[in-house]
């Protein structure tokens, strides 16, 4: 049988596994923090519209630089951060892991590093690894805030090219206060001209604000966004990043021409319409999160302080075991591999009642 290993792969990619988390069949799937509420019928409707105009044109290529869809997105930022950006500050692809493989086949490559702040999202490594750039992983504390002090000496030591800070990080849920990102920054500059890429993925279920403003003045600052979670959109696959206008036209050495296609514009332009709509959740979703929290550590868990859309629990001497018993009973949690802890994405009330019906039984069982 011919397997990968015997073919004439880069020698970086053998043995490696791919991104999967696992698509289970299951009544509650809490594993890929997504937002569990369907889109309304209105922007169905709004979709539907859009799309049909768009279709009527698909036999030319898309807007190739997608002016209409970054202008409503720059607008989006500037409405929600009260900073102003522009359409010469945004850019948009599919899905923020394209935004971060293009800054990585723009700033990274072979020869080059990125540096990220472990555990955090396993693709900052993967996509640095797809693109033959060197990976380097930085330390955490162990309540999962960043290491300041350890952070500066790793970016002293490897001067990478890239570092990637995930606000909120990533399984673990934890805020990166702008006070640390700014430092990390001083620290990447000093050491060798470096990109500084702010991942705020989950930035819209934080207590606190986007560091959106910190691009100012800062052209190797560069912040990345989503459309797949506070907006309910991930299968709509459209990620965006602000950033000094350079980086923007850095990005475009590498875009594949014609990347997004007519009808993912259409369909994203449609969704930022309803943005008020959308994102009505969003306050919903924080509350059940913060009663995750609460309810886990009255069960008897210990709990990392979340800013995002889903919970890191534990501590478990074998978190898969237990992930398997959760699944056992219906529910489908995250096993990160993280070593003592898993993952919960907050879902409908309903889900979430469920999933803690699921772990108070397990805290029972071993009582
Ligand atoms: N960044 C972080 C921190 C994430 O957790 C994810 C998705 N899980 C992404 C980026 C990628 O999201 P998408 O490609 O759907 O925009």
């Amino acid at each position: 049988m011919t397997d990968i290993d015997d073919l004439p792969v880069r020698d970086e990619l053998r043995g490696k596994s791919p991104y999967g988390a696992p698509q289970l069949d299951v009544p509650v799937r809490l594993n890929t923090n997504e937002n569990p509420y369907p889109l309304p019928e209105p922007l169905v409707e709004r979709i539907t519209e859009r799309v049909r105009e768009a279709a009527r044109n698909l036999n030319r290529y898309p807007d190739r630089d997608a002016v209409e869809l970054r202008t409503q997105l720059a607008k989006y930022l500037t409405d929600t951060s009260g900073h102003e950006v522009g359409l010469a500050n945004v850019w948009a692809a599919n899905g923020s892991n394209e935004v971060i493989q293009q800054l990585l086949q723009t700033f990274g490559g072979p020869g080059r590093t990125a540096i990220g702040f472990e555990p955090s999202y396993s693709m900052h490594g993967l996509i640095s690894r797809g693109t033959g750039t060197g990976w380097i992983s930085g330390p955490r504390n162990e309540d999962f805030t960043i290491d300041l002090a350890a952070a500066e000496k790793a970016i002293a030591e490897n001067r990478p090219d890239v570092v990637f800070v995930t606000t909120p990080n990533n399984p673990t849920g934890t805020a990166v206060p702008a006070e640390t990102v700014l430092a990390l920054y001083e620290a990447a500059q000093a050491a060798k001209p470096s990109l500084v890429v702010v991942d705020e993925a989950y930035i819209e279920f934080s207590h606190g604000a986007s560091l959106l403003p910190l691009i100012e003045g800062r052209p190797n600052l560069v912040v990345s966004r989503t459309m797949s979670k506070a907006f309910g959109a991930a299968g709509l696959r459209l990620g965006y990043l602000a950033a000094h206008p350079a980086v923007v036209d850095a990005v475009q050495l590498v875009r594949l021409p014609y990347h997004l296609s007519a009808i993912t514009q259409a369909t994203a332009l449609a969704a930022l319409e309803h943005t008020d709509t959308l994102l009505k959740y969003v306050e919903q979703l924080k509350a059940e999160r913060d009663r995750l929290v609460a309810e886990l550590l009255a069960a008897g868990y210990e709990v990392t302080a979340s800013d995002a859309n889903f919970v890191q629990f534990g501590r478990f001497d074998d978190s898969h075991t237990v992930w398997q018993k959760i699944l056992d009973r219906g529910v489908l949690v995250r096993d990160n591999g993280v070593p003592g802890w898993l993952r919960v994405t907050a879902g409908t009330p309903e889900e979430n009642d469920a999933f803690l019906d699921a772990v108070r039984e397990l805290k029972k069982e071993q009582s």
